[in-house]
């Protein structure tokens, strides 16, 4: 039997990633190739690290994004910075953090682990306790937005407590950029990475990533070759690195960097306060309209993420039910709740182009036909006025 080729549905995505692409970055995504080392594709190059510089705000030279998704990122900052033996404070309130965790440990490094609840923010107070008890730290790492639960940590707080005792920070900021503000050179963070599919609503597989001099110097400084082939940021640097020079080191996903450069394009037109702006108002409107339907958050209202909305399914209401319903009746996805809070929870994402009134008023309309075709009692119109009241 011969297949044929593949033909997807156009779903609206507002699950935790990949968001909706714009249809500019799916146009430029069918460009031309160019050779990977062509001088108009290394032109291209520079302009990324210039947009990439933009959207972490920074002025790091080593900003590029990584050929691989936003965990090869984390892996990046991970072992180009830990040598075997250093130790890592880790801040774990969610998923991303017990990766870290794998990371350190798969570097020979030592895990020192801080838990905090899940939906909760990390709390610095406990970190700089943490930071008092074991003076050598090389490291502290810590998420700054838990995808996996919906939850903002206070980045500028634990990246300056990091400076004030004398180790590196590494930031997970896959869903926070374009998103929620991410302010790299004023919060002084050394190695920060993100992901191409959650707020810059590019199409998976791409990982900006930026080292601060700080971090440069400890790369440079290493007495270990970094594990990793791949991933070793003296290696990449070689491809990536300023001025005329650029060594082959593995072949560019030429087309998917097109869509990368078009969606900064797009960041930067709209400029980044708005970007931010337009999360917070979306998410303003959607908790209006989930609360007129007796829906309730899991994060506390200072805490919460605009762009990923984690809330409790309602009691009587079946979990996979409803994102069935939602996928097969609306073509809309939305995510489900992982580890401790399997089953318990949905994790609604309005990241970058999924960020707009027509989605939200979609999410609603269908998640109450969906919960009332379980017997649920709900009003869809009154969860409609409720959000528009916020947007109008
Ligand atoms: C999505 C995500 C990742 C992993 O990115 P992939 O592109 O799936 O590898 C890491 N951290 C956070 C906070 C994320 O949301």
């Amino acid at each position: 039997m011969a297949i044929s080729s593949f033909h997807p549905p156009l779903r609206t995505l507002m699950g935790p990633g990949p968001s909706d692409v714009h249809p500019r970055i799916l146009e430029a995504l069918g460009r031309p190739t160019l050779g990977h080392l062509d001088p108009l594709f290394v032109g291209m190059m520079d302009e990324t690290k210039t947009l990439l510089k933009y959207a972490f705000q920074t002025s790091n030279e080593l900003t590029l994004p990584i050929s691989a998704p936003g965990s090869a990122g984390m892996e990046a900052c991970f072992v180009n910075l830990l040598e075997p033996g250093d130790k890592a404070l880790v801040c774990v309130n969610g998923v991303f953090g017990n990766r870290m965790i794998e990371n350190v440990t798969r570097c020979g490094a030592i895990a020192i682990r801080l838990d905090f609840a899940w939906g909760t923010a990390v709390d610095p107070a406990v970190v700089e306790a943490a930071l008092k008890e074991h003076g050598d730290v090389k490291v502290l790492a810590f998420v700054h937005a838990e995808t996996s639960t919906g939850a903002l940590s206070d980045a500028e707080t634990l990246c300056g407590l990091a400076k004030q005792y004398g180790c590196l920070s590494i930031v997970d900021a896959v869903t926070s950029m374009g998103g929620v503000p991410l302010l790299v050179d004023q919060w002084q963070a050394d190695a920060v990475y993100s992901g191409s599919q959650k707020c810059l609503s590019c199409t998976p597989g791409l990982s900006p990533v930026t080292f601060s001099p700080a971090a440069v110097a400890a790369i440079k400084a290493r007495k270990h070759p970094v594990q990793s082939w791949f991933l070793d940021m003296n290696l990449i640097l070689g491809y990536w690195g300023e001025g005329g020079k650029r060594a082959y080191h593995h072949t560019a996903p030429v087309n998917a960097l097109y869509g990368l450069h078009e969606s900064l394009v797009m960041l930067q037109e709209e400029g980044l306060e708005n970007a931010w702006q337009r999360h917070a108002i979306m998410h303003r409107a959607l908790a209006a309209g989930l609360e007129s339907l007796g829906v309730e958050f899991v994060v506390a209202a200072e805490q919460r993420l605009p762009q990923l909305n984690s809330v409790y399914i309602p009691a009587g209401v079946d979990d996979a039910a409803t994102r069935q319903y939602l996928l097969a009746n609306h073509n809309l996805e939305i995510g489900a709740g992982l580890g401790d809070l399997a089953g318990k929870v949905w994790r609604i994402g309005l990241m970058g182009y999924s960020a707009k009134p027509e989605n939200i008023r979609l999410l609603l309309s269908a998640l109450a036909a969906a919960m009332q075709a379980q017997g649920y009692e709900c009003d869809a119109q009154a969860a409609l006025a409720a959000a528009d009241a916020v947007l109008a």
